[in-house]
């Protein structure tokens, strides 16, 4: 009879372990549990009593007799059952009471079972994957119950099964997550991710395959790679990376994803670039499962690249023709700087040597250490120095100069030399001086002698011309007698032409002595007013045979001139207009003061005295004299030829208008040796202006309205 009893409850525990573990839901585990074994042990209530980590716990599932109280979803916090018993269920105790209210437990417990009026109970835990779940809970609310050790034995064996089957459930559910997370990725990754099986169809297509590709995965579920998606060119390629990956078992280091380019159609009928990541796996027998490939259109990347690389080959072909062009003209500079006959140097902005060409140490006899790092003007002798000082700063504020100086060769020997000089900035910016030096001594010297030359013949001719002309001019006062008209005719042609001669032997004489320096200029502190009377006062006779208007405002003050040549030079320079002036003309000596303001940067005259190379600015004061005609006018190519000797605008103006072509190019000379400048501006038709600028010391022009009596300056 024993033994059909434990038949029968065997029968009875498998019938349901069977409906317990047929389900893999954990409600419906939870729920087939209660219901069965309240069945089985006819008890009034049976709970699934869930116990949360911080000892509370819930009644997750309930099967109660009508009649009695339901606790489903009650939570309990049992401050009396608390953590206590915890531990004791985790090591599988088993509590069994069969009257609560003689039973032996604290009063708050009989109260929370009073509450749902059990008068019997039976507490069975849950052990799932070795951590307490919760309790099995049977109470009997009608009387109170003797538990057999059978109904004990049996719903422990019954709560076991539960523990495994909520472990199933939960691996179940655990993997369903897992699994919808991939899924969630698959369809949302940025990638179009595609799954062939082991016979290369297709069996996953996401959604961004679908958009990549414009086909849906109804339309390519089951087809191969082939021509519909692969460009013919590319298949061979496809499939060898396919082989490639179908040989290896994956996953393993040696076989890591693998990438491949091709071009791939859409359903639209376009080629699109494609990037292909792919990977197979494999089965523990080493077959393939599956293959995964994931896909991104690149053909917006690819044009960028392509363009990039394009770019970058221009970029370098440009560079390249850069280069040889900079390497080519620097070579041609090398080549020009060593073989140039004429002596070259690059200062730096303080006028100190930086480099030579080879012809200035193969000619001045100073070795290279002689020259680079040492002040270019100690290659000068004194006089040359200070006219190189004067210059400097304004070489750097103006860019350019040219200046003829003194060199001193190593022997000693003095050359005259024409220096050019040149401020350049290099491609980094910094400033440098190129001075070209070339050797004009013997173009002195030949000079030198014409020069003589000149001045022996014009000195010898001068004193037979001077007494032929008196004579000539005694013949025609016709005081040695009377000659015939014609006669008479000839001897004023004759009058003329000598009077001309006369003065072109003087011009030249005069131009010759001043070039070369035999006609002292000594200057002297005079007044400006005085100098243009006098120019005027020496014209006013011949603007009146010429019907010409002559106007002069005299400006008073002092200049630091010569008044002698300042009055040739203006009475030249009013003939000039008078002569080119039509009758009823008017001809204007006017003056005033020009005050500049020059911003030097670098005081290069003073390189020994760093206290004066800082950035200043001087007032530099000039006394400009115009004289004004509304004459002819001079064409603007001509304007600066005719400072020349013998220019003339028309070849004809010296015989009509009587003229030597020499009067401006004296003029020139007496200004600069006044340190002054002269110059013409002209308007054809309607006249001229001849300007000269002499340079105002800061004293002048403070003193000058002053006092007339002033003592003027020592040149010191
Ligand atoms: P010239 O003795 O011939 O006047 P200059 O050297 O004084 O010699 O002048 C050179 C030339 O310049 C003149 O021949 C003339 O052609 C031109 N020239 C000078 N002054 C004037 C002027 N005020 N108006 C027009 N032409 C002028």
């Amino acid at each position: 009879m024993n033994l059909e009893k434990h038949n029968q409850r065997m029968q009875l525990l498998a019938d349901v372990t069977y409906k317990i573990r047929q389900s893999l839901d954990l409600h419906e585990i939870l729920q087939t549990t209660v219901t069965e074994v309240r069945q089985l042990l006819d008890a009034d209530r049976v709970v699934m009593f869930q116990i949360h980590p911080d000892g509370a716990g819930t009644v997750v599932q309930e099967a109660v007799l009508p009649g009695w109280s339901k606790s489903i979803n009650q939570n309990i916090v049992d401050t009396c059952f608390g953590t206590r018993f915890i531990d004791s269920y985790q090591n599988g105790r088993v509590s069994a009471i069969s009257d609560v209210e003689k039973a032996c437990i604290t009063p708050c417990h009989a109260d929370l079972l009073r509450q749902f009026e059990v008068k019997a109970n039976l507490v069975i835990p849950i052990i799932s994957q070795g951590q307490l779940w919760g309790l099995l809970i049977a109470h009997q609310c009608s009387a109170p119950r003797e538990w057999q050790a059978f109904e004990v034995d049996l719903l422990k064996q019954l709560a076991d099964q539960a523990g495994i089957a909520l472990a199933q459930a939960k691996l179940l559910a655990d993997l369903d997550q897992a699994h919808q997370q991939l899924r969630f990725h698959v369809e949302n990754s940025p990638l179009a991710v595609i799954e062939w099986d082991h016979a290369c169809r297709i069996q996953r297509w996401s959604a961004q395959a679908e958009r990549i590709f414009g086909w849906s995965a109804a339309e390519v579920i089951g087809r191969g790679p082939d021509h519909w998606f692969i460009h013919t060119d590319d298949l061979h390629l496809f499939r060898e990376h396919v082989l490639n990956l179908t040989g290896h078992p994956f996953p393993n280091e040696a076989n890591p994803d693998i990438e491949q380019l091709t071009r791939n159609y859409t359903k639209a009928g376009d080629l699109i670039d494609c990037e292909w990541y792919s990977s197979a796996l494999f089965d523990e027998e080493s077959n393939l499962v599956s293959i995964l490939s994931m896909a991104q259109d690149v053909s917006a990347r690819q044009q960028a690249e392509a363009a990039l690389q394009q770019l970058n080959r221009e970029l370098e072909m440009r560079v390249e023709q850069r280069t040889a062009a900079l390497q080519e003209s620097e070579q041609r500079f090398r080549s020009l700087f060593e073989a140039a006959p004429d002596f070259i140097y690059v200062l730096n902005t303080k006028g100190v040597i930086q480099h030579v060409n080879p012809v200035v140490i193969e000619r001045s006899g100073y070795r290279k250490s002689e020259l680079e790092g040492h002040p270019f003007i100690h290659l000068f002798a004194p006089k040359s120095q200070v006219l190189c000082q004067q210059h400097f700063a304004d070489l750097l504020a103006q860019g350019s100069h040219r200046q003829e100086l003194e060199f001193v060769g190593k022997n000693g020997k003095i050359l005259t030399v024409d220096c050019s000089f040149k401020v350049v900035k290099d491609r980094l910016g910094q400033t440098s001086i190129l001075v070209v030096q070339r050797d004009i001594s013997d173009r002195k010297a030949l000079e030198r002698i014409k020069d003589e030359f000149i001045s022996v013949v014009s000195h010898e001719l001068r004193t037979p011309l001077t007494s032929i002309h008196g004579s000539i001019k005694l013949l025609a006062t016709g005081q040695l007698g009377n000659l015939s008209d014609d006669g008479q005719q000839m001897l004023d042609i004759a009058d003329q032409n000598t009077d001309r001669l006369v003065r072109l032997v003087s011009d030249v004489l005069d131009l010759q002595r001043i070039e070369s320096g035999q006609a002292k200029i000594c200057k002297q502190l005079c007044d400006a007013a005085d100098l243009m009377t006098h120019a005027t006062d020496a014209m006013r006779s011949m603007a009146y045979h010429h019907n010409v208007t002559l106007k002069s405002t005299p400006l008073l003050t002092m200049v630091w001139a010569n008044p002698d040549y300042m009055v040739q030079t203006l009475t030249n320079l009013l003939s000039n207009a008078i002569k080119f002036s039509q009758p009823g003309g008017t001809v204007e000596l006017a003056a005033e003061l020009r005050i500049e303001e020059r911003r030097v940067k670098d005081n290069l005259s003073q390189p020994n005295r760093p206290d004066t190379r800082l950035p200043f600015s001087i007032k530099h004061t000039e006394l400009w004299f115009q004289v004004i005609d509304q004459g002819q006018g001079i064409p603007a190519d001509k304007l600066e030829c005719v400072f020349e000797r013998f220019q003339q605008v028309d070849a004809s103006d010296a015989r009509e208008k009587g003229g030597t072509g020499l009067g401006l190019a004296i003029c020139r000379k007496i200004v600069e040796q006044h340190g002054g400048k002269i110059w013409a501006e002209s308007v054809l038709g309607q006249g001229s202006c001849f300007f000269v600028a002499l340079p105002m010391s800061c004293w002048l022009v403070e003193k000058a309205e002053v006092s007339e009596s002033v003592v003027p300056p020592t040149l010191s």
